[in-house]
């Protein structure tokens, strides 16, 4: 069953079948393969079922604007001057983001960069990134108006949480795992940041329907629930700035205001907790050997975590005691073992397990000041 790549939803059968080998791709070439296209009636998304050699079409096929650094396409002939679309797409961007300072602004998914490269020539206190998965236009960053910082196959992890600004110029349609990627964009973004992309819009240019290696043709719809389930706020779609085109505008949410990438009962969140559940006590035992013979053990939380990690150990002998905040526990017994106050943890205690939820243990214990005061060794569940 195909499930939507925007909500998970499952797809049911495909509205449209293409003809037998006459998929049509960007490159308007004929390729292998019946185009299948899907509507998710949860978020109005329309999905095309991906190329059966997408990979090979990437890597082989897929080039656009290749012959130089002036290439581009024709975006429109403006009072007879050739407008050209980098050129237009820098107007668009530095119009809707009110570029203040010297603002970090990474263009993921650049090719050569056309389009920071003129917005880096309107606008010079911009410090430009360039992230590309293939390293292939290399030689066009390196001559940029000012020196780019820049990452091809993975962004540079020195870059997360700190750019204000991330463009997307024609990529997100390509792509089968949104969340993936969302969830690489927002994390590279500061709290607040602003995440600028262009996708087709197919309800102004109906041909994008049967290109097959769009895989994704979103709607107002799609668009809003992809971003909200990836954590963004302030969504703006504008379909009038470029022509058959969705402009979108939305913010990074600070992390801790948001709880996660998936939705409740999604079944990413139940692939999380299965995940979770189905190795939690492996990784008990796995720590509970690297103990040292004679070592003394306190389980933090009396709770269902705290009993679980009881339940894992293969020498509970060990355990001295339960610690717990709740004054109504101390002194009494769980399992048979002792519950007491986090301060009144034994000098000898080594290491504590954290039978805590692990959304927020490690919050909890860093502010637990009489454990944090002495030399012991802490172990999470996950
Ligand atoms: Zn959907």
């Amino acid at each position: 069953m195909l499930l939507c790549n925007v909500c998970s939803a499952e797809l049911g059968s495909p509205v449209y079948h293409g003809g037998e080998h006459t998929s049509i791709t960007t490159m308007n070439k004929v390729v292998a393969g019946q185009t299948r296209i899907f509507h998710c009636r949860t978020c109005d998304h329309l999905q095309t079922e991906e190329l059966p050699d997408l990979e090979r079409f990437y890597a082989e096929e897929y080039s656009i604007n290749e012959s130089g650094v002036d290439d581009d396409q024709l975006y429109e002939i403006r009072n007879g001057k050739e407008i050209y679309r980098s050129e237009h797409q820098a107007a668009v961007a530095l119009d809707k983001l009110d570029l203040q300072g010297n603002p970090k602004i990474l263009d993921y998914g650049c090719a050569k960069g056309a389009t920071l490269r003129r917005i880096v020539q309107a606008s010079p206190t911009v410090e430009p990134y360039l992230f590309d998965v293939t390293d292939k236009y290399q030689s066009y960053w390196r001559n940029f108006p000012k020196p780019a910082k820049s990452a091809s196959h993975k962004p540079d992890p020195a870059w997360a949480g700190s750019l204000d600004v991330v463009l997307s110029f024609y990529a997100l349609e390509h792509i089968p795992r949104l969340a993936d990627v969302l969830a690489e964009i927002r994390a590279l973004l500061r709290p607040g940041g602003i995440f600028y992309f262009i996708v087709p819009n197919l309800y102004a240019n109906w041909a994008d329907f049967i290109v097959a290696d769009h895989v994704n043709h979103f709607s107002r719809g799609s668009l809003t629930v992809m971003l909200e389930r990836a954590g963004f706020s302030d969504i703006e779609i504008d379909e009038r700035a470029h022509a058959c085109a969705f402009v979108v505008t939305c913010k990074a949410i600070a992390a801790g205001s948001h709880t996660g990438q998936e939705i409740p009962g999604s079944k990413a969140a139940i692939d999380r907790l299965t995940e979770f559940w189905s190795t939690a006590r492996e990784r008990v035992a796995e720590q509970e050997r690297a103990l040292a013979a004679d070592s003394r053990i306190a389980i933090y939380g009396a709770g269902i975590y705290g009993n679980f990690i009881l339940s894992c150990l293969s020498q509970p002998e060990r355990v001295a005691c339960f610690l717990d905040q709740n004054r109504f526990l101390h002194g009494s017994d769980l399992n048979g073992v002792r519950i007491l106050k986090p301060e009144d943890c034994p000098e000898d205690t080594g290491t504590v397990f954290v039978g805590l939820n692990p959304l927020n243990a490690r919050q909890i214990i860093s502010s637990v000041e009489s454990l944090q005061s002495r030399n012991l060794t802490f172990y999470f569940l996950d």
